[in-house]
């Protein structure tokens, strides 16, 4: 059992990946944009007030982001913890230091998803999902097999995200760049930080991923 960190920019491949490992590992994904996401079109009144933050592509307050993860490692657990798109912020990761912490357990290992800017593009704005199921397509690299049909579960509810667009992701990257990526330094200072290559395609960064898995537990 390992908890882990998926870190990259917006498109690395973070979502796909921890998608695999749940199914492959049991493991249990947490991803602070799905949770965010689903608190925006439940019409909660947290969903109102992150709204526009999220789809002007800036982060949302370390406050609500580190409430969400804390309601959810206090509701059990599976095969370990994929915290997808979260710690964003340094105050994030020493929270979530003291959240796991608490509960006895601790992290295990952070991968780095190393992907080029040039390709965050081409990424983002082919990207759709199934609105049932959460399966990750890509227009190009990842289709699905019949057209406007998800190949996981046969919902037709394909959706792409009203933030991914070029000039929101102008601004994710900005915001990765400013506030997110300090923490390869100190991951990389505590010693938990592995780097794989997210070029590469979908499978051979899911070897990368289980080689660093493997090791660790
Ligand atoms: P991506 O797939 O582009 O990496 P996410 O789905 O993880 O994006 O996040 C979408 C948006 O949700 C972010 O641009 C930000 O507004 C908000 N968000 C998600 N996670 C966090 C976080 N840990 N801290 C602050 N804001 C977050
Ligand atoms: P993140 O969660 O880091 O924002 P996603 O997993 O949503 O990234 O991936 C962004 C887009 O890129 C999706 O459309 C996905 O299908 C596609 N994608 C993910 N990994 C790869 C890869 N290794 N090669 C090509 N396309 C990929
Ligand atoms: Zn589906």
């Amino acid at each position: 059992m390992a908890n882990i960190i998926l870190l990259g920019p917006p498109g690395a491949g973070k979502g796909t990946q921890a998608r695999k490992l749940v199914d492959e590992r049991g493991m249990v994904q947490l991803s602070t944009g799905d949770m965010l996401r689903e608190a925006k079109t439940s019409g909660t009144e947290m969903g109102k007030k992150v709204a526009e933050v999220m789809d002007r592509g800036e982060l949302v307050t370390d406050e609500i982001v580190i409430g969400l993860i804390e309601e959810k490692l206090s509701s059990g657990q599976g095969n370990g913890f994929i915290f997808d798109g979260f710690p964003r912020t340094l105050p994030q990761a020493d929270a979530l230091g003291r959240l796991l912490a608490k509960i006895g357990q601790k992290l295990d290992a952070v991968i780095e998803m190393r992907v080029d800017d040039e390709v965050l593009v081409h990424r983002i704005s082919g990207r759709f999902t199934c609105g049932k199921c959460g399966e990750v397509y890509h227009d190009a690299t990842k289709p699905t097999k019949v057209a406007g049909t998800c190949d996981v579960c046969g919902s037709t509810d394909l959706r792409r995200r009203a933030d991914d667009n070029e000039e929101s992701l102008r601004t994710r990257l900005m915001e990765y760049y400013k506030k997110t990526s300090p923490l390869i330094g100190y991951y990389y200072h505590a010693g938990d930080l592995f780097g794989v290559d997210g070029l590469a395609e979908i499978d051979d960064v899911a070897a990368s991923v289980a080689a660093i898995l493997d090791q660790q537990v």
